[in-house]
Order: C-alpha cells, then structure tokens, then sequence
C-alpha cells in the first residue's frame, strides 16, 4: 500500500491495523468452512480523484442472504455494513483498485459443526487489486472433471467458505493441466459456471446464461451484464447449456467481481469462434470498464464514491 495509505481492517466491532486482526487456531470456522463472504471492488478514478465501490450494497444484500440461508446468526444490515466500509475505506485512504473481502464467519472456539447456536463475527479486510486473471488475452479453460455442487448439497444462493473446496480442486486441475480456469457443469451434466465466475455464451448474435437451478452462484456482475445487454439491445436468454455448445460458440466470456470481464479462447482444446475477442464481448466488457471507473454517468446509482 502506499505511503500515506493505511493497513486497516474491520474486526471484533472496531477499525484495526490489520496486523491486530487475528483469530486463534480454535476458531470454529477455521475447522468447518462455515463462515460466507463477499468479494467487492473499489475502482479508482485519478481524474475524478475518487475510488468507487460497485454495487456495494447489492453485495451486502447478497451476504446478508447468505447468513439466512446457513442460519448463521447475524444482526448488521446491508445498510449497517455499507457505512462500516466507507469508514474503512476512508481511514485507510486508498487511492488505488481495491477488493474489499466481508466474512462472517463462527467465531467461537468450539467444536462441533453447525451453524444454529455459535458466535458469530465479521470481519473486513482491503487489498490493492488490479486484474485477477487476463481479460485481454484470452483465457484457456477445461470443463472440470468436478461437478459443481448441488444445492441440496451446499447452498449455491449462498457464498459459503466451505464450497470453495469445490472451486479450489477444479482450479487446481485446471491449472496443473495448462490451462487458466476450469468450466464446472452440474449434476445434470449441463454447464453450471467456472471456479469463481459465471458463464455467458454468444451464438449468432444471441448471449446465453445458466439459470440459479444450475447450481450457480448469482453473481452480481451476471446480473450487471444483463442489464448491460438489454441496455446494448442484445438478447440475452437465460437457459441451461450443453457442454457441447461451449465447443461451438462463437464467443464465450466469463463474470465475476474477481474476474471483471474476461473471454475465453480455448475450451478443451478446441479454439472458440475465431479465436480473438469477439465483438459482443468487446461491447460488453468495454462499457463494463466505463461504468465501473464511474464514466457513466447513467450507470452512476451502481457506484458509491468513497471520498
Ligand atoms: N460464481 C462463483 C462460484 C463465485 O465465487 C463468484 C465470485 N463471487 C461468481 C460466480 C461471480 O459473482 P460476482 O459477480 O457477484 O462476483
């Protein structure tokens, strides 16, 4: 972070030098996965000398379900949790891309997995982050020999720790077999989404989506690039996939807070459309990168302005 920036954290109900948030060893989420988080970012706009948050508090309300679907105990609303984070932000006065990671999670030392009858706290740290993976090159991908868990299994709607196991072995593979991101599909055997992002699929002209029953996460940049799209007057329809359809697409791209907006150029091997970035990925992914730098201005309600 740089010079006049701070490291600070939000923990046990108080802003902290981040080298003061701990937990111990014993902390029940440490054991169990039953903690849920968020993934936000900040952008910052040296022109306009401000850093704006997306959609910060649609991820709150998104975390806030995820404590209800687990029953984990938890009080702050989505409003509560917004001005906490603008405190944050603001204290630690950061003036670059940032990712905001929120986290409730069992924080009693105790054993037993559950959720009912547990402590609970949040926590919220800050990391400077520009691009997690290339949304320029185009990203190389395999459909994962993992299935994306169902939600009679663990919650997709819920964006719980302990799922990310099944993000972890699917990246692992991906990436130990040369590629860049693994494609999950679901127990039906129909493409669900990647490791961390949701999926879109371009066919003459058409964007195609999985549905919430395919075992995804409902991303907040999915819904983003919806509405993006209707805006753009593509079509978009949201319906189950084949794997097969991923072979001949003739764009696929993926989305997430992580992952921004990236396309994808090689799905098991085979070269997807002509293998550059094709042009409803281009419009897509470039009005993405305006609206969240805060050039706009009709898409300015998505943004809050820390300074
Ligand atoms: N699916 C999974 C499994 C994810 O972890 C994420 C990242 N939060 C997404 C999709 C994309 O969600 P969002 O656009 O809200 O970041």
């Amino acid at each position: 972070m740089s010079a006049e920036s701070k490291d600070l954290s939000y923990f046990e109900g108080k802003i902290v030098p981040s080298s003061d948030a701990k937990i111990s060893i014993q902390t029940h989420a440490f054991q169990y996965g039953t903690a849920v988080f968020g993934g936000i970012r900040g952008y910052y706009n040296s022109k306009k000398n401000n850093l704006f948050v997306f959609r910060l508090l649609d991820h709150y309300k998104r975390l806030v379900n995820s404590t209800k679907i687990m029953q984990l105990q938890f009080d702050k609303t989505p409003e509560q949790l917004v001005e906490i984070t603008l405190q944050l932000l603001k204290e630690s006065n950061l003036k670059e891309n940032v990712y905001l990671r929120p986290i409730v999670y069992t924080s009693a030392l105790q054993l037993s997995p559950r959720f009912h009858d547990v402590k609970t706290d949040i926590a919220i740290y800050v990391l400077k982050l520009n691009d997690y993976l290339d949304t320029q090159n185009g990203l190389k991908t395999m459909v994962s020999t993992w299935t994306r868990f169902s939600d009679n299994q663990i919650p997709t709607l819920s964006k719980v720790s302990g799922g990310y196991v099944n993000s972890a072995l699917a990246k692992s593979e991906a990436v130990q077999n040369g590629m860049d991101e693994a494609i999950f599909l679901d127990a039906r055997g129909l493409v669900s989404e990647g490791s961390a992002e949701n999926i879109f699929i371009v066919r003459d002209g058409v964007i195609y989506t999985p549905t919430i029953p395919s075992s995804i996460l409902e991303g907040i940049t999915r819904r983003t690039l919806l509405k993006i799209a209707e805006d753009l007057k593509i079509k978009v329809v949201e319906r189950d996939i084949a794997r097969s359809e991923l072979y001949i697409s003739d764009e696929i791209f993926f989305s997430g807070t992580g992952v921004q907006v990236a396309w994808v150029k090689e799905v098991d091997r085979r070269i997807i459309g002509n293998g550059q970035m094709g042009p409803i990925t281009k419009q897509i992914q470039s009005l993405f990168f305006n609206i969240v730098r805060g050039e706009e201005d009709q898409y300015k309600n998505w943004l809050t302005p820390v300074y």
